[in-house]
């Protein structure tokens, strides 16, 4: 499937907050808009969630989990997060065709949003907005920051590219514009190709000899997490933070802002809610990849049913997108960290998913690693994040990709939930992306300066 530049234009991108107003963007920056977008605003062409509601169930026995577990298939559950742990609280949305039944099994629940269409409506239209003005200002960029640019080249400040979300295109746009900034430091490279014949396209930065590879946006709807890494990436070519430079003679950084374009696609042309790969599967769309890795895959926490967003798929790494990465990492020596970058939840975990007693290091490595990353976020702009193993943390979840790297020899991996706890979920708004940046860069820095290397 091709996607005209027009459509993803069209349909991208979005931004609950106002973002002309941040003290970060000034609207010096854009020109007025220009006529090239029709007036309609409406998600006409995407799947409608009218009258979905997301709740909020407390999970306060074995039985209220068993209950959940019965009901997932049969009144298609669509778990937000996925803490499902007794004391625990785990968020689900919910079709109008099927909450009174929902109702009827009796859970202790909250009602986070009434009804979801409204706020993809409201972030759709505040993206509509920024969009216009990104297009407009794209014809007056000739040099931005020292940089002499051809018209149209979608290359800005940090500050402009961090005020809102952008389309697929402008996403590769960008990443190929900073590769080709600082060629001295960086150069592409490629996971591979996905179902649909996209790259898994990366920057590879610095010349260390301990290998850091990270991504975002395995699952698609997860949108901060593709800006957070090209954040993180900003950080390691423009170097203002001083400890950069040292980080590029003892490491190499590989960094994927989305490591499922197929999905992200989606996300931005027709369905906003969708999570998994783009692969037929039983006549619903895709496998959740993150539950599709070769280790231990079909051991809990993942679903069999096509339908499901934790459809773990037909076989271990039947998805080209966790298979291409799972060989990436396989392939690579001295992989000392690796981070999956995800969202909601505020969760900085490392393995297991499978299984509930942790990695042998735990204690000794793995846990202060972690521990310590998320003092360090906290300090930036005070936001809680819990650390832990994932199976204790959040939940069960066999085939994900952090065991994976760590049975593959990668000294620390972690799966990182990003902001928030639920006020916008996936719908993170736009003048939330610095903050998560600057303070997932602190994480980030803390756990390289205390990573075991060679
Ligand atoms: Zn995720």
């Amino acid at each position: 499937m091709r996607l005209s530049l027009t459509q993803l234009s069209l349909t991208a991108v979005v931004a609950l907050a106002v973002v002309l107003s941040t003290s970060t963007v000034s609207t010096e920056a854009f020109p007025a808009p220009i006529d090239r977008r029709p007036s309609s605003s409406s998600l006409v062409s995407f799947k409608s969630y009218d009258q979905h509601r997301v709740v909020r169930v407390k999970v306060q026995s074995e039985e209220q989990i068993k209950i959940l577990n019965e009901n997932e298939g049969p009144l298609k559950f669509d778990y937000f997060t996925h803490n499902k742990n007794v004391g625990g609280h785990i968020d689900i949305r919910i079709a109008p065709e099927n909450f009174s039944r929902f109702q009827s099994l009796n859970l202790n629940y909250e009602t986070l949003i009434e009804n979801l269409q409204t706020v993809l409506e409201n972030e759709h239209n505040e993206n509509l907005a920024y969009q216009n003005k990104w297009e407009a200002s794209k014809n007056n960029r000739v040099s931005i920051d020292g940089v002499d640019l051809k018209e149209g080249t979608a290359f800005v400040s940090a500050a402009d590219w961090f005020a809102g979300y952008h389309s697929y295109a402008d996403h590769q746009t960008w990443l190929n514009t900073q590769i080709k900034t600082y060629s001295s430091i960086a150069s592409s490279f490629s996971a591979g190709q996905t179902y649909q014949g996209r790259s898994q396209a990366g920057i590879k930065i610095g010349n260390g000899p301990n290998n850091v590879v990270f991504h975002g946006t395995q699952h698609a709807r997860e949108w901060i997490s593709t800006m957070v890494v090209e954040y993180l990436i900003t950080q390691l070519l423009t170097g203002s933070d001083s400890r950069v430079a040292d980080y590029l003679n003892k490491y190499t950084f590989y960094a994927i802002p989305i490591m499922n374009p197929d999905g992200f696609v989606i996300t931005q042309t027709s369905d906003r809610m969708h999570r998994k790969n783009a692969q037929s599967n039983g006549g619903c769309l895709g496998t959740d990849t993150n539950r599709n890795w070769d280790s231990h895959w079909d051991e809990g926490g993942s679903s069999s049913n096509p339908c499901a967003d934790d459809y773990m798929g037909p076989s271990a790494f039947s998805s080209p997108e966790a298979k291409n990465m799972g060989a990436f990492l396989k392939s690579m020596p001295n992989v000392v960290s690796y981070i999956d970058f995800h969202s909601y939840s505020q969760l900085w975990m490392v393995p297991y998913g499978y299984t509930g007693t942790p990695p042998s290091n735990y204690d000794s490595y793995l846990q202060p690693l972690a521990s310590g990353a998320v003092n360090a976020l906290a300090d930036v702009n005070g936001v809680q994040f819990t650390a832990g193993d994932i199976y204790n943390t959040i939940y069960p979840a066999s085939g994900n990709s952090a065991d994976y790297a760590y049975d593959a020899g990668v000294g620390a991996p972690f799966a990182v939930e990003l902001r928030d706890t639920g006020d916008y979920g996936f719908s993170l708004p736009a003048n939330q992306i610095i903050p998560s940046g600057k303070e997932t860069w602190a994480a980030f820095t803390y756990i390289l300066d205390n990573l075991q290397t060679n």
